[in-house]
């Protein structure tokens, strides 16, 4: 793709700062899409040693002093002159909120980006703004749960309140499974220390919904909210864990329910107080209606966001750098479909090799296949793990021979696993899959 240009009003590039904690995979994408929007980026990240050149020539900023990490940007900001300042992840979203204040560029308040990530703030929230969210309770890992009082029934589902990507998401049909998970969760949460205490020992109860699930792309511009995607996510979600597969767009859900999702993340924004920039929502739909389960301020993980490209011609990036210098532009929906299925992993162990790889790119309507994974790499499976092997891609005249494509890919994919045997049994805190 050619390089687009976007100046701004002064004729000069864009620039936009684009703070990002260190690895992570969402910063990629944004410096593709800087390129080929021709804008000028820079990166604020922490650690000064990297070898990713990027963020080695980047700002580095201590997310640990968020004083002082305003400062040195407010700093940058006098020689740089920032048009536009983006928070990669839920971890810079805050800060970027703050700085992009201080700015005077588009941003959100940064209470309503700290309710977005906080699952009991956010449910909370939901609740008082009356929006139809499930049945729920804030448990403590501190009190044991014999001693402590909630309303909420079997099949309930526990969640850890400040990790996404399904993370720590479990199914509990009865009180002794609900015990187990409870201990699950805390394992989890003792490994991720940057993490206030607080919030690691917070748990969220909630009833299960059962139904259809989608996953919503959108922008928010002053309050108004672009929805640039509804996925349909093909696969039963019944637990106990819940792990991303296949996301399929457009959605085959008619105008009445499409409508009536758009309502309900907007309203879900309005009642964080969120205004400005990307928004990542997961929906149920049964006959009681349109259930929300997530609304996060953020875009969707992985490489899915390239999806995007077919409808609006734009890649999710590319269109949030455009939003965050003050740009809207127009998206339609096109006539084709798409798919992503984020490969999952089978079973832990150490990946040996995947193979059939080139079986699954033949297949008709596969337009891209993705390892990200190298051999030798440990994999964890959810609710521990927090990765996927990869990606396939597929477009096609219709949604069901794009979902047939991916499966049937999908089938030619023969993940080699040895098991990996560990001294004293416990997953070391760091040894995740990058
Ligand atoms: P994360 O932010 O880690 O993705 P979510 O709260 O969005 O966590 O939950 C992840 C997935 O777990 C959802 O997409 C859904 O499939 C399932 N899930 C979570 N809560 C519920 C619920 N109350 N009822 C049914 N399924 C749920």
């Amino acid at each position: 793709m050619t390089a687009r240009s976007f100046s701004a009003s002064s004729g000069q590039r864009d620039r936009v700062l684009v703070i990002a904690p260190h690895g992570s995979y969402r910063t990629a994408p944004f410096l593709q899409a800087a390129k080929r929007l021709n804008l000028d980026v820079l990166i604020a990240s922490q650690g000064e040693h990297s070898i990713v050149s990027d963020y080695a020539r980047g700002l580095h900023i201590d997310f640990s002093n968020e004083e002082r990490a305003i400062d040195v940007i407010l700093a940058e900001a006098r020689n740089r002159n920032f048009t536009g300042i983006i928070g990669t992840d839920d971890a810079t979203s805050e800060l970027a909120a703050k700085v992009a204040a201080k700015l005077n560029l588009p941003h959100n308040p940064p209470q309503a980006v700290k309710i977005a990530q906080r699952k009991d703030l956010a449910r909370l929230c939901l609740r008082t703004a009356s929006i139809n969210i499930p049945r729920f309770d804030v448990l403590t890992t501190e009190i044991p749960l014999a001693q402590q009082e909630t309303k909420v029934s079997f099949p309930a589902v526990i969640k850890p309140v400040a990790l996404s990507a399904s993370r720590g998401v479990i199914r509990v049909n009865t009180m002794p499974e609900l015990e187990q998970a409870v201990d699950r969760i805390k394992s989890i949460m003792a490994t991720e220390l940057q993490i206030d205490k607080s919030v690691r020992e917070t748990l969220l109860l909630e009833e299960f919904i059962p139904g259809k699930e989608v996953a919503i792309e959108a922008i928010l511009h002053a309050g108004e909210l672009d929805i640039l995607t509804i996925f349909d996510k093909p696969d039963p979600l019944d637990g106990p864990f819940f792990e991303e597969t296949y996301y399929i767009t457009p959605t085959s859900f008619n105008s009445d329910i499409q409508q009536k999702i758009h309502e309900t993340v907007l309203a879900s924004c309005q009642a964080y107080g969120l205004t400005e920039g990307p928004v990542h929502a997961e929906c149920r739909i049964n006959e009681n209606g349109v259930w929300v389960l997530e609304v996060a301020a953020r875009t969707i993980g992985g490489l899915c966001g390239r999806l995007l490209n077919l409808g609006t011609g734009y890649s999710l990036e590319e269109l949030v750098l455009l939003h965050a210098t003050g740009k809207r532009v127009s998206v339609e929906s096109v006539a084709v479909a798409a798919g992503v299925l984020m490969i999952p992993i089978p079973r832990a162990g150490i990946l040996k090799r995947i193979e059939g790889l080139l079986d699954a790119q033949r297949i008709p309507y596969i337009s891209e296949l993705s390892i990200e994974v190298r051999d030798g790499y440990e994999l964890i499976p959810l609710p521990e793990g927090n990765s996927y092997l990869g990606f396939i891609f597929a477009e096609a005249p219709t949604v069901e021979q794009a979902e047939q494509a991916l499966r049937e890919a999908h089938a030619c994919l023969n993940i080699v696993i040895a098991p990996l045997w560990k001294i004293g049994g416990n997953i070391p805190a760091n040894n995740k899959v990058a």
